[in-house]
């Protein structure tokens, strides 16, 4: 992985699953003309194309439990190594545990800034239960938050949506109970190193926008 290229805008979204750092990340992704890596994004393709990752992947997300650090660092290994990452990126869900931050910081990459958008838990249970996914394209709607021309198709691409499995109420408490206890802990790791921006999820997700891109243009304004 080439060091020096990755120079400009590093971000890292944080948050409880379903906190709707996804989707942040990809309207940040588009406004700042780089690439979003959401490790959740690619195991789900693995899975689908059933290649072996898929297959290794499959069982750890079905039950909301996380994939092995060795595997999702490597993954991310790779994807930053790519020639669209040269003008920065944007992490989506990784790191998720204390020893990927670990891995991540010894690559010498670094982060620019790491955003964690928080969300109650009785909220974002609530919230998943509305979650649909695009099954052709993977675009991500909310039923009432965020909804698609008719809540059924794409506005996208006109595919059927779908729930996804992982967002079963009960696996969504295991995912949340997961995030608490393995990465919460992160929080104080990049607090601790001065990176830590919090944003305040709203009802409205373009209030939660106008938050994030303040945080942002803040951070920009201050690197000039
Ligand atoms: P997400 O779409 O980010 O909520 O990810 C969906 C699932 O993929 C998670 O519940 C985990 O099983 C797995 N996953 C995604 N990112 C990571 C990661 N950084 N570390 C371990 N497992 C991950």
């Amino acid at each position: 992985m080439s060091m020096e290229n990755v120079s400009s805008l590093k971000l890292m979204f944080f948050g409880a699953p379903g906190a709707g750092k996804g989707t942040q990340a990809e309207i940040a992704a588009k406004r700042y003309a780089i690439p979003t890596i959401s490790t959740g994004a690619i195991l789900r393709e693995a899975v689908a194309a059933k290649t072996e990752l898929g297959r290794l992947a499959a069982g750890y997300m079905e039950s909301g439990a996380l994939v092995p650090d060795d595997v999702i660092v490597g993954i991310v290994r790779d994807r930053l190594a790519k020639d669209d990452c040269k003008a920065g990126f944007i992490l989506d869900g990784f790191p998720r545990t204390l020893a990927q931050a670990e891995a991540f910081d010894k690559t010498g990459i670094g982060l620019s800034l790491v955003i964690d958008i928080e969300v109650e838990d009785e909220r974002i249970i609530e919230r998943m239960s509305g979650r649909r996914v695009c099954s052709a394209c993977g675009e991500t709607y909310h039923t009432v938050y965020n909804p698609s021309v008719d809540n059924v198709h794409c506005t996208k691409c006109g595919a059927e949506l779908i729930c996804r499995r992982d967002d079963d109420p009960e696996v969504v408490k295991k995912r949340l109970s997961t995030y608490h206890s393995e990465t919460e802990p992160l929080r104080a790791y990049y607090e601790g190193k001065g990176l830590l921006r919090v944003v305040h999820g709203q009802e409205k997700l373009e209030d939660t926008t106008a938050l994030t891109v303040g945080v942002i243009e803040d951070y920009l304004a201050g690197r000039k």
